[in-house]
């Protein structure tokens, strides 16, 4: 989109302010330093609203939990977790929980702000929020897994609620959590408040479409991109990285619309298949065995390879993080379609810059999943259910109508989509923190 790489300005036009805590400090490594980088770079196209910046810099609210529970064996585990709410200018918090053995305050810091963005750039009535167990779920039994759940929820049920906070499924968190989540705070304030999570099963207040709708929103995000630069999905080469639930559906709607998914890598290892893998097989050997390890139906490669893939199409739909300045350079595909939350390092950002690699940012291609938790809240609140054909075609006009808007921003400012997304969200943030004004 841009003819000049978008780099972060001189001197951000913030007011001064005094020592920085380390929190503040774009040099801050990880996902959270990322996010800061990138709120440089935006704000040099905030105008006036640039004097509001600061606040996207802070987090609102951020809770650490202690969560404790009795294991199988009879003794005591302490695992910790995390509510952050980042901001809630534009209504209440929302975001997905991830249980992962790698979670830390920073990183949900990071996630619930990318949630802010997301937010906004859908244009959606929510704030950003995002929570977190630093714990490998794989290690707790079903009933470990269900104590860990309830007590984590009961434990930031002091500042969820469905008009205050409303979580969803992430990494390792699934429908079955968000049942046992819905019931745990329906228990404590005495009523079933089914809108207080989304992500929930059908059966208890969920919207049809909402599984498959953050894969969805990737896929309808790629058609969109793809028109842009003039490539056909039919025949087009896609590689996914994480077949999970975003990953997975993705690459089941490519296969469906005539594209060829020629490599998969997750946790377990990589697989590649020229012809094209059959990826209904593969989901159901992911189901089964946790991994794409093993799936008879390609060569297995080494998990590095995969970034070399032959492809069109590269779809990082597992952590952050994973494309960096070490493997960027190999990607020979035309577009890098963000499914994952801040996969790309901001290094890895300017190498597929300027090797001509359209980036689509997280936090409009995979908005296609809270677009829906929105749907099912709204759902939840008039108990009146849609059809999934109305629900797909309402995700389908949001989705594409935020990208035009988004694109047209950086046709505009001649700025990469990442920015164009953070100019659109970021203005009508803080245009609505404007209007609000602060209290006192
Ligand atoms: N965890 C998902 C995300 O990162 C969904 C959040 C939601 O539905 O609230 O966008």
């Amino acid at each position: 989109v841009s003819k000049k790489s978008d780099k972060t300005p001189a001197s951000p036009t913030a007011a001064p302010q005094h020592a920085l805590h380390s929190y503040l400090d774009p040099q801050h490594l990880g996902p959270w330093g990322i996010y800061l980088q990138q709120i440089d770079r935006v704000t040099p196209y905030l105008g006036s609203l640039a004097r509001w910046v600061e606040t996207l810099k802070r987090p609102k609210r951020a809770l650490i939990v202690d969560v404790p529970i009795e294991l199988d064996n009879g003794t005591i585990a302490h695992f910790e977790g995390y509510r952050v709410q980042h901001n809630t200018s534009r209504g209440p918090g929302k975001g997905g929980v991830r249980f992962h053995q790698d979670v830390t305050l920073s990183e949900v810091m990071a996630l619930s702000a990318w949630m802010s963005i997301k937010n906004a750039a859908v244009n959606v009535p929510y704030g950003g929020a995002k929570g977190g167990i630093r714990v490998d779920p794989r290690l707790l039994s079903a009933k470990e897994l269900e104590r860990l759940t309830r007590r984590y929820t009961s434990e930031i049920g002091i500042i969820i609620g469905p008009t205050k906070d409303i979580p969803a499924p992430d990494v390792n968190t699934n429908e079955k959590v968000m049942a046992w989540m819905m019931d745990t705070y329906s228990m404590n304030v005495g009523e079933t408040a089914t809108g207080v999570v989304t992500g929930k099963p059908v059966d208890v207040g969920g919207s049809l479409g909402r599984r498959e709708a953050t894969g969805r929103g990737v896929f309808t995000i790629a058609c969109e991109a793809a028109h842009h630069i003039g490539l056909s999905i039919e025949g087009a080469r896609v590689a996914v990285q994480g077949f999970g639930n975003v990953g997975g559906t993705a690459g089941k709607l490519f296969a469906e619309a005539g594209a060829l998914v020629v490599a998969v890598q997750d946790h377990t290892g990589a697989i590649a298949n020229d012809k094209g893998l059959n990826v209904p097989k593969l989901q159901e050997h992911v189901a089964k065995t946790g991994g794409v390890a093993g799936f008879k139906g390609g060569e297995a490669i080494k998990p590095a390879d995969f970034w070399a893939a032959k492809c069109d199409i590269m779809i990082p739909a597992a952590l952050e993080g994973q494309v960096t300045k070490d493997n960027a350079g190999k990607i020979k595909a035309k577009m890098l379609i963000e499914g994952a939350n801040g996969p790309t390092t901001p290094e890895a950002d300017d190498i597929l810059h300027d090797k001509g690699v359209l980036v689509v940012p997280d936090v409009i291609a995979n908005a296609g999943g809270v677009t829906v938790s929105y749907f099912e809240w709204v759902q939840d609140f008039s108990s009146f259910f849609w059809s999934e054909a109305e629900i797909n075609a309402r995700l389908a006009k949001i989705m594409k109508e935020a990208f035009a808007a988004i694109w047209h921003t950086a046709q505009q400012h001649q700025v990469s989509l990442r920015t164009a997304t953070f100019i659109v969200a970021c203005t009508r943030i803080l245009h609505a923190r404007d209007l609000r004004g602060l209290y006192p």
